[in-house]
């Protein structure tokens, strides 16, 4: 997903991925037949909460491997998913296999799923989420969407009224990425989301000490907390890291510190192992 070009000013930086256009020809012929060839999967990483660092859920993410290839990095075939109009079928398939795996979990584990702002401008993409919870049986409340505050930046209200639809749904929303786009507060008021997510390069500036990055962490939390939002901090590397954050009222974590993405059977390993009071599925 592309982050906008004038970046905040404590994102790190991070050097646009360059892709030629032969290496990009290639990739995006590949990238057409990357779902029937079955080369698509899900890793999921553990979502913390901050006081208790309980498993609450699992952030799922996108994975492609090719023969050829290799594996891509979802930072560089989610923009050209994107681009070559490819984002609807992958995104469709990324819902359906994340409610059909989580469905397998203890039933207090969400699921939270990365939508595009393509995605949201398609009002079909409604009835594919309420298709997967209706045939996996996964309770709305456990999927929770992932946007980014690029879902707003385009003209019109249609992104609006699907998320709104999805919320009747009973699925939760929460922004992604906080921070780094062109972040306006009007939406944040017309939205209902359930968590704002501090992007990665709020956390490791705050924790080497930059007074405006902490300020601005701070300012996140009691804004959420004020809308009724909890805030997930992201990009949670070391202990000190999750001290900091912790006292910064950040309400759920996810980070390195707590665990990598992870393939499908471990993620479902782990939850039961942290869960033991749930019965097996
Ligand atoms: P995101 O949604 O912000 O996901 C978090 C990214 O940060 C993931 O990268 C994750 O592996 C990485 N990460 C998590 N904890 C740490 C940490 O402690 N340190 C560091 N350095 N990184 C950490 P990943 O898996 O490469 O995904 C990159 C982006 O690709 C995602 O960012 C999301 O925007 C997009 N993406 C992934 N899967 C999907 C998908 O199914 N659909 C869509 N539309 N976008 C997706
Ligand atoms: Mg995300
Ligand atoms: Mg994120
Ligand atoms: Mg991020």
């Amino acid at each position: 997903r592309s982050k906008d070009a004038g970046g905040g000013v404590f994102h790190a930086y991070e050097p646009q991925l360059h892709v030629d256009a032969e290496e990009r020809r290639l990739l995006e012929i590949a990238l057409r037949k990357a779902l029937e060839r079955g080369e698509l999967s899900l890793d999921y990483q553990p979502v913390v909460d901050a006081g208790t660092e309980r498993l609450t859920g699992f952030e799922a993410l996108l994975r492609w491997r090719n023969a050829e290839l290799g594996a891509i990095s979802p930072a560089k075939f989610i923009p050209l998913a994107e681009e070559a109009r490819l984002i609807g079928p992958m995104g469709e398939w990324v819902v359906r296999t994340a409610c059909e795996e989580a469905a397998r979990w203890p039933d207090d584990i969400r699921v939270a799923v990365n939508v595009s702002p393509e995605q949201l401008h398609n009002p079909n993409f409604v009835a594919v989420v309420a298709q997967a919870l209706a045939t996996t049986g996964l309770s709305p409340h456990r999927l929770e969407l992932e946007v980014t505050e690029s879902v707003f930046m385009r003209e019109g209200t249609g992104a609006l009224k699907v998320l709104e639809r999805i919320l009747e749904l009973g699925v939760r929303l929460s922004l992604d990425d906080f921070g780094t786009g062109y972040s306006s507060l009007g939406y944040l008021s017309r939205t209902k989301f359930s968590s704002i997510k501090i992007d990665r390069s709020f956390v490791t500036a705050a924790a080497k000490g930059t007074p405006e990055a902490l300020a601005i962490i701070r300012a996140v939390v009691a804004l959420a907390g004020s809308l009724g939002m909890a805030t997930t901090a992201e990009g949670v590397e070391t202990a000190d890291q999750l001290t900091l954050i912790r006292s910064l009222g950040c309400s759920k974590i996810q980070g390195y510190h707590f665990g990598r993405p992870l393939p499908v059977a471990e993620a479902r390993d782990l939850a039961i192992r942290t869960r033991p009071a749930i019965r097996a599925a």
